[in-house]
């Protein structure tokens, strides 16, 4: 099983390229944002568990995250391995990860770091819109889909996650400067992080981090 972590700020293009990154590496895409999301419109125990937290743009407690995730990894469709989106966003979240996969007798393949600046991710979060029924990412300049509102992919209708409004945006990135950060130097310790170019293209981007995983340079 190969585990891939995306990493970076909100607005980085994780999610548009976690899910890239799966469909060339034929892994799957196990996104913990996706998760929580999901289970909030299905009204399920764990997604009102979450609610309060996504709603002011704080962390979900590490045991609930931790739980959801891991649960997720070990069905058969994550047998050939994952890439990890939003997920660890925590120290511990990282060492739960790290032990759970050492007793399997694995590890963490890399952590691909994606780099942007701070007023490209607040344009992109912004004009964010993501589909209702897959949650596959647009953006209004930068990835509109071919029809206004509607899915390419499912045809689902386009929404704004609450939490993208310019308020609870700036709180989300002092959250991931204070407790996400970190994992950084947790992940370059550990000789797994690779430092990517987020800016630019959605396929320039995509190349480079399918280089920097065949070949360890950007
Ligand atoms: P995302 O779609 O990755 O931006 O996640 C949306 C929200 O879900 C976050 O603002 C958190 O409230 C929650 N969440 C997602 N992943 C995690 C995680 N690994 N740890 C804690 N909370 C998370």
């Amino acid at each position: 099983m190969m585990v891939v972590v995306v990493m970076g700020p909100p607005g980085a293009g994780k999610g548009t390229q976690a899910v890239r990154l799966a469909e060339r590496l034929g892994l799957a895409h196990v996104a913990s944002g996706d998760l929580f999301r999901e289970a909030l419109a299905a009204g399920t125990p764990l997604g009102l568990q979450a609610k309060g937290y996504m709603e002011r743009g704080e962390l979900v407690p590490d045991t609930i995250v931790v739980d959801m995730v891991l649960e997720r990894m070990a069905r058969p469709d994550c047998a050939a391995g994952v890439v990890l989106d939003g997920f660890p966003r925590t120290a511990a979240q990282a060492e739960a990860l790290d032990q759970a996969l050492a007793a399997q007798g694995k590890q963490v393949e890399a952590a691909l770091y994606m780099r942007v600046p701070a007023e490209v991710v607040l344009d992109r979060l912004t004009g964010r819109r993501i589909c209702r029924d897959c949650q596959a990412p647009y953006h209004v300049v930068f990835n509109p889909p071919a029809r206004t509102g509607i899915c390419d992919r499912c045809g689902g209708s386009l929404y704004q996650r609450e939490d993208d409004r310019e308020e609870t945006v700036r709180h989300r990135l002092e959250v991931y400067l204070q407790q996400t950060a970190p994992l950084i130097s947790y992940y370059r310790q550990r000789r797994l992080l690779r430092e990517v170019d987020g800016t630019g293209g959605l396929d320039e981007v995509t190349g480079r981090l399918v280089r920097l995983l065949d070949e360890g340079v950007a």
